[in-house]
């Protein structure tokens, strides 16, 4: 289906268009409030960032301009805003790519018409900036992992549930632990694997990992303890020493 038609099909599209002509035409407020004072805490961050961070990195940002990017890797992280994949790798702009979803999960390759924002992200990072290796970071208390195991919240059932179903079939198998605690834990481990699973349906990164110029890796970050523990060939996550 072309882009055209699905997006001015949508009837969804349509009713916003006319709530956003109404709200500009009658002056309708807005919450100003409560999104006024985030906003006004990520302005002062920036105005932060143009006053210190700003002189110390222009070089670097125009040479990133100039040359273009050449990162190391595609980081597939969760939208947590915990776990931060340049905070936890100390990575400045440019040395890594990120994509962020509920629960890192890699969805199988699907070439159709539906949109897949993991998997563009893929595409542009392996077959086009040719990334040497690509990381699928879980971490721990994750929500969306919870709200496989427990059933997600009702206000997310359009979207988030459907998308953690890519995660089922490792389900069961956390269900034999013990405590919901290590179901928890089983699962945040055991989706890694299955994500890694699935990147190599797609038959690009397939190919890469066999002319061994792609390497996939598995990592989980401990928010409370701030340790990263890597998937070995073994199955077992260990620390990072
Ligand atoms: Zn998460």
């Amino acid at each position: 289906m072309a882009l055209a038609s699905r997006t001015t099909g949508n009837p969804y599209l349509r009713n916003a268009r006319n709530v956003l002509r109404n709200v500009m035409v009658a002056g309708v407020p807005c919450k100003r409030t409560a999104w006024g004072d985030g906003l006004d805490q990520l302005i002062e961050g920036y105005r932060r960032f143009r006053r210190e961070g700003w002189p110390e990195r222009q070089r670097m940002f125009q040479a990133l301009a100039q040359d273009g990017q050449r990162p190391a890797a595609l980081v597939i992280g969760c939208v947590d805003s915990r776990v931060d994949p340049s905070a936890i790798f100390d990575v400045a702009p440019g040395e890594i790519l990120t994509v962020r979803n509920v629960a890192n999960l890699v969805p199988p390759y699907a070439p159709d018409a539906a949109y897949h924002g993991t998997s563009a992200a893929l595409e542009f990072a392996v077959r086009v900036l040719r990334v040497p290796h690509v990381v699928v970071l879980g971490h721990g208390q994750c929500g969306g992992i919870h709200a496989l195991l427990r059933g997600a919240p009702d206000e997310a059932q359009d979207f988030v549930a459907p998308w953690m179903g890519i995660a089922a079939p490792a389900r069961a198998q956390a269900l034999c632990c013990d405590t919901p605690e290590a179901q928890q834990r089983c699962l945040e481990h055991e989706a890694i694997k299955l994500s890694l699973a699935n990147l190599m349906t797609f038959p690009w990164i397939t190919e890469r990992v066999a002319d061994g110029s792609l390497t996939l890796h598995g990592a989980w970050f401990a928010i409370h303890t701030g340790v990263l523990a890597l998937l070995g060939p073994d199955g077992t996550f260990t620390a990072v020493a």
